[in-house]
């Protein structure tokens, strides 16, 4: 439950700035006031944009959150989300992002570790928060985000990662008044209210989102034969090798 002395918030979704994400800046905005949310950390794919947007928006209407300009980049090592940070840093190497961001007084955030990562020992001690909970991973990928949080004694932060305005409210969090969403974290203040993981049908709707925006035609036939091709292997693996051995000969 709440306390007096916390706001609730979100942090790590996505609006139509990215890539596989369909979700308008003032579908967002609705959310954030039917939830009475205070804080909320917009963090699209290599764009900063989405997030200023929504702070305008919010703003418009007269609704006081907090909105900081925030970034999910994709680098050599994974992905990095910067938070504080108005310039955009796509492109730049993991190392040039965590120095550009630490010279702005800015926050590196490690969102899902075990999904898409090449981690180093050195990546890990120079960012500043992990994420241990996120809507899309595993559970099992969950928990080793946990305890690669306490190894590293890092702090921790929650996210839904939606890319469907309807799973926003899936995973909020809360942090204290008198703090911003930065220094919150970075003093491990942030704690998770409610964490609902997604289900695989999400992935495959932001999936079908990618490939449409991208005009991927094979993106499109790997989406819906994977799940094919992976029942066949797991249920029919005389039948899967049968397959195997015809695609090599062909
Ligand atoms: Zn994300």
């Amino acid at each position: 439950l709440l306390q007096e002395n916390e706001h609730l918030g979100i942090f790590h979704f996505h609006s139509e700035y990215s890539f596989d994400s369909d979700t308008k800046i003032a579908t967002i905005a609705d959310k954030i006031e039917t939830l009475n949310l205070k804080f909320a950390v917009l963090t699209d794919h290599d764009e900063v944009e989405g997030s200023l947007r929504l702070k305008a928006e919010l703003a418009r209407r007269g609704v006081d959150a907090e909105v900081p300009p925030a970034c999910e980049y994709r680098t050599e090592i994974g992905d990095l989300i910067v938070v504080g940070l108005e310039t955009n840093l796509k492109g730049l190497t993991s190392r040039e992002i965590i120095y550009q961001t630490h010279l702005a007084d800015a926050i590196v955030i490690l969102p899902h570790p075990y999904d898409g990562h090449k981690l180093n020992h050195d990546i890990i001690e120079s960012i500043d928060a992990i994420e241990v909970f996120n809507g899309r991973s595993s559970q099992t990928n969950n928990l080793k985000s946990q305890k690669l949080a306490e190894k590293f004694k890092k702090p921790i932060i929650f996210a839904s990662d939606a890319h469907l305005s309807r799973h926003l409210g899936h995973v909020i969090i809360a942090k204290p008044r008198n703090m911003n969403f930065e220094q919150a974290c970075l003093d491990g203040k942030i704690r998770a209210v409610k964490k609902y993981s997604l289900n695989r049908s999400d992935i495959f709707i932001s999936q079908l989102i990618k490939a449409r925006k991208h005009r991927d035609f094979r993106l499109l036939i790997r989406i819906f034969a994977n799940p094919v091709i992976d029942h066949i292997r797991v249920k029919m693996p005389k039948f899967f090798k049968f397959l195997k051995t015809l695609k090599d000969k062909l």
